[in-house]
């Protein structure tokens, strides 16, 4: 164990051409050395772990080397060289500025740097993190910087270059190392696998690839971790439940369900990776990641960008043709806005589940938003209840045709450039009958409630009162149909006997004495006051003295008409009231009219009344 070596030192770059993907930084320091027009001060930026350490040393290498080839690489082989690769150069001087950081730490560098060296040419300065130098430390260090001696070559080095104040940078030649890329990443793994006699799987590779974001030194550092808990072969399977990953596979499954609107099997995804102890925010951030993928591949130019294995190029590929880039960017919008209010929610897990249903949701939207052209009204495209608004929308538009939806086959399918070919195979039900569109009622007025409860999500008044009044059209219809079926059956079973002036008279009377014997004499005096008078159509007219003989006999018009119809012989025989004014009678009828009457006769009864307190109503 005391000989193992982490293969970041193990195969830090000893040449040039074996630092990856600084190609540009390389040939700049190799020109410089072969036309001997190196500069005093170096300036390297860039993230951490792509090699700017690495450079430095290979440049300070380079540059004592006795015997440069002519492509300016060292020989490996002279004093210089092999003290080097030994690691016990006295040549190369490091300074972490993280820890040392002080005015005396920069001091003793700044007295050291007076000394030539013992062997080679130029002593090397490599200030590490340089930005975190105290202000101090900087200004007493700035004069050195300015005018160092012949022997001396300085090399600093930051992740963070706007930290760093101008008289230094003004002082510097200036390198911005880039990220290291996911194919020189894995380049330089799988020559460090081979040198190290470790089967992999190159999708393993490829994660640790994606894992390191770009840093050479972390992408070696997994690699060491997974290489010592495997058994010399790195199984992408393993790998993942080692690292505790969340499989891109899982996205891709998630953002099927997206596609089809299935909120249950999200909801069962997203629980069994919370179950695998994975956090919302870490899910959701890797939703958008996956999304933003699928965004890429919506145009093979930026599809370039995407830096992931053929295998996996070609799912994305896949995945992306099945939506369009206006519903990625929303959803990446939602994930983000679920995101940032990821760590101020109580309840985390359902924001997410609330982001998960949004998304399904503006798919589902768009879907129905085109289906809804194929139908011409383009207003239909709620998203609530996008299947009853169709089928609502197509039996509104077809009067005379009622659809079953249970007949409607819808199939989209979406092409490689996102159009939408709407294949819709629909079973029209002519109905040619009254009994078949009587079965249909019910149906109807569930459609009916449907488009109110639509209208009052949509909110469309125009686009309501046009769904409402074509489908209570077909109610109408159907109920005026009825109502007339219904008339003509009584028409042909009524009794319809002629009768004249005279059989009424006639019976008038007959039924007056029915009423006297059974008690109702009001109603027998008020009808046998005047004689009936028979008009059209069996209409009989009934004169009558006030309003208060009206009343008794609409009261007991139905008990009236009963007898007159069943002695008659006529069904149809019906009655109006009329008041006769000119002819009235001075007749007192009620309480009131004979107290006035009284009254007319003897005024004193009045006082009489109001000392008793009496109504004379009753
Ligand atoms: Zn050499």
């Amino acid at each position: 164990m005391s000989n193992f070596l982490v293969s970041a030192r193990k195969y830090r770059p000893q040449t040039f051409e074996r630092v990856l993907g600084q190609d540009a930084i390389t040939s700049t320091l190799k020109t410089s050395i072969r036309n001997n027009q190196l500069a005093q001060s170096f300036l390297f930026c860039g993230p951490r772990g792509v090699g700017k350490t690495s450079l430095a040393r290979i440049l300070a290498k380079t540059i004592n080397c006795d015997n440069l080839s002519a492509n300016q690489d060292s020989c490996d082989k002279c004093v210089s060289c092999t003290s080097f690769n030994e690691n016990n150069s006295f040549n190369i001087h490091e300074l972490d500025a993280a820890s040392n950081n002080s005015v005396d730490d920069i001091r003793k560098l700044v007295d050291q740097v007076r000394f030539a060296p013992q062997v080679g040419e130029y002593n090397i300065y490599i200030i590490d993190e340089v930005h975190m130098l105290s202000a101090q430390a900087f200004n007493a260090f700035l004069k050195t910087l300015e005018e160092p001696p012949k022997h001396a070559k300085f090399i600093l080095a930051t992740t963070e270059k706007h930290k760093i104040i101008p008289t230094i940078l003004s002082r510097c030649q200036i390198f911005d190392f880039k990220k290291s890329s996911i194919d020189d990443i894995i380049k330089n793994l799988k020559y460090v696998a081979s040198k190290e006699s470790i089967d992999f799987e190159d999708s393993v590779l490829h994660l640790i690839a994606e894992k390191s974001d770009g840093a050479l030194r972390d992408s070696l550092s997994l690699f060491d971790r997974l290489v010592t808990s495997s058994d010399g072969k790195l199984i992408y399977t393993e790998v993942i439940k080692h690292l505790n990953i969340l499989d891109y596979d899982y996205y891709f499954k998630v953002t099927a369900s997206l596609f089809e609107n299935n909120i249950s099997q999200l909801f069962l995804i997203f629980n069994e990776i919370l179950n695998n102890g994975f956090d919302g925010q870490h899910f959701i951030n890797g939703l958008a990641s996956h999304l933003r993928n699928l965004l890429l591949c919506q145009d093979s130019i930026t599809a370039e960008i995407l830096e992931k294995s053929d295998d996996l190029k070609s799912r994305y590929l896949d995945q992306t043709n099945k939506t369009s880039s206006s519903y990625l960017v929303k959803a990446l919008k939602l994930c983000n806005e679920c995101d940032i209010q990821y760590n101020l929610s109580n309840n985390k897990r359902l924001l997410v589940e609330i982001c998960l249903m949004q998304i399904s949701s503006i798919g589902y939207s768009a879907e129905l938003k085109k289906k809804s052209k194929n139908f011409v009204v383009s207003k239909a495209n709620d998203s609530k209840a996008p299947i009853i608004s169709e089928a609502i929308i197509s039996k509104v538009q077809n009067t005379k045709t009622v659809k079953d939806e249970r007949f409607t086959a819808t199939k989209v399918n979406k092409t490689f450039n996102d159009d939408v070919i709407i294949e819709k195979k629909n079973v029209n039900v002519e109905i040619t009958n009254s009994i078949d569109l009587e079965n249909k009622i019910n149906d109807e007025v569930e459609l009916k409630e449907k488009v109110q409860d639509l209208a009052e999500i949509k909110n469309s008044q125009d686009f309501i009162a046009t769904k409402e009044s074509k489908t209570i059209s077909i109610s109408n219809l159907l109920f005026q149909k009825k109502e007339k079926i219904k008339e003509d059956d009584i028409i042909s079973n009524l009794n319809l006997k002629e009768f004249t002036q005279s059989d009424l008279t006639f019976h008038w009377k007959e039924m007056i004495n029915i009423l006297k014997k059974n008690g109702k004499s009001n109603l027998a005096i008020t009808l046998g006051i005047y004689d009936p008078v028979l008009l059209d159509d069996f209409l009989i007219k009934v004169p009558l003295s006030n309003s208060s003989q009206i009343e008794l006999v609409y009261h007991e018009k139905q008990m009236i008409l009963k007898i007159l119809r069943e002695r008659l012989g006529n069904d149809k025989l019906d009655l109006n009231t009329v008041v006769v004014e000119s002819e009235k009678r001075d007749v007192a009828y009620t309480n009131k009219d004979k107290f006035n009457k009284m009254l007319e006769k003897n005024p004193e009864l009045q006082v009489l009344r109001e000392q008793l307190g009496l109504d004379p109503e009753y």
